[in-house]
């Protein structure tokens, strides 16, 4: 109950609700309206549900209960139309969530790239924890520590938030969830699946439209393989070998490389579906022919895809931007072997809203 007055309806399943409905009295089809008005309407207040009774939303309202979507704290706007907003929970804390226009930069490995449909595109980056624990060193946001792990109703309510700002209308338009915004999805991995249930069954968006990122945490890969409804994978690889991944993702002296890969290589795929590997290119450390290399050999025989991510720079970060050469000629060895490897366009760098700098602005 606790969890329910701080964060309120958003978040409830159907069965939750279903309770709540019959703890009323109330006949169990109130559990599809209030569903129906919470998650594919998306009203932001009870008062706004004209298909319940008004008696029984006063009764709801007098034990406190309501929606409780984020509020809108700030917005910022990038010259190339990207906004990160900055959300408050109903608590108080804050965490960020981009909206990127048109593509992603081939972020959900669905074959589409940046920019190539200017009209009904658009890509939702989410949080999933208030800052983040995994303290990877080219990472503004790891620069805040953990506070806290965002609730399902958290994580839903930012989708949700952005829909309604933007005037989304999901039936007409084709959108994209990555789940790459603060924190690591896959050490929150309850809320974090219980979010995508309710995106899936509730909002409407497909699961096939939707792509986790995760630093590592090989032993939730295996979970997440064996989920019924889930979003595609991405993995943040960063790194050829264990030295240098170790240096610049600490995690990976947890689960290092040949764990990692293990569970990748077990991931049971989809058809037509490839996993992405992310590797952001940085300048001296990662970015020789010689890693190349060593990541073919890592990804082979693997139905993947490549993100090269050119570092997106920050106060505090110790790494330097690689040449565009470089980052070309690393794409060549890769393509060359026959793996799709895409070299990402940076979104919203004048914003901080680029991969690993969320949380610029707000300490
Ligand atoms: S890159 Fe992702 S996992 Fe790593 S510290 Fe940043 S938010 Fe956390």
């Amino acid at each position: 109950m606790a969890e329910l007055l701080e964060t309120g309806l958003l978040g409830l399943d159907f069965q939750e609700l279903t309770a709540l409905v019959q703890r009323h009295g109330q006949p169990q089809y109130r559990a599809r309206q209030l569903f129906h008005a919470i998650y594919p309407q998306r009203v932001k207040s009870l008062r706004d549900i004209s298909t319940l009774p008004k008696s029984f939303l006063a009764v709801l309202q007098e034990e406190g209960l309501e929606i409780r979507q984020p509020q809108i704290e700030r917005k910022f706007q990038s010259q190339d139309g990207t906004i990160r907003y900055l959300m408050a929970m109903p608590d108080g804390e804050t965490v960020e969530t981009v909206w990127m226009p048109e593509g992603d930069g081939g972020e959900v490995a669905d074959g589409s790239e940046a920019g190539d449909n200017g009209w009904g595109r658009g890509t939702i980056c989410v949080s999933s924890q208030v800052g983040c624990a995994v303290n990877c060193q080219f990472c503004l946001t790891a620069l805040l520590g953990v506070k806290r792990n965002l609730q399902a109703g958290e994580i839903v309510g930012q989708v949700a938030t952005v829909l309604n700002d933007r005037g989304v209308d999901l039936e007409r338009q084709h959108l994209n969830i990555v789940f790459m915004g603060m924190g690591e999805p896959f050490l929150n991995y309850p809320s974090f699946m219980k979010a995508v249930r309710l995106l899936v069954e509730g909002v409407g968006f497909p699961e096939s439209r939707m792509t986790v990122s995760t630093s590592g945490i090989a032993p939730r890969i295996y979970d997440f393989g064996n989920e019924p409804i889930r979003p595609k994978l991405a993995i943040s690889l960063n790194a050829s070998n264990d030295e240098v991944r170790s240096r610049i993702m600490p995690i990976n002296k947890k689960w290092d490389l040949t764990s990692l890969m293990h569970a990748a290589r077990s991931f049971p795929l989809r058809n037509r579906e490839r996993i992405t590997f992310e590797y952001v290119v940085l300048r001296g450390v990662n970015d020789e022919l010689s890693h190349a290399r060593e990541l073919l050999e890592l990804v082979r025989g693997i139905r993947c895809k490549v993100n090269l991510i050119a570092l997106n720079p920050g106060p505090g970060i110790p790494f330097a931007i690689p040449t565009d050469r470089l980052v070309r000629e690393f794409q060549s060895v890769l393509v060359q072997a026959g793996i799709p490897t895409f070299i990402r366009r940076p979104r919203g760098r004048d914003i901080y809203a680029a991969c690993g700098q969320l949380k610029r602005t707000v300490a």
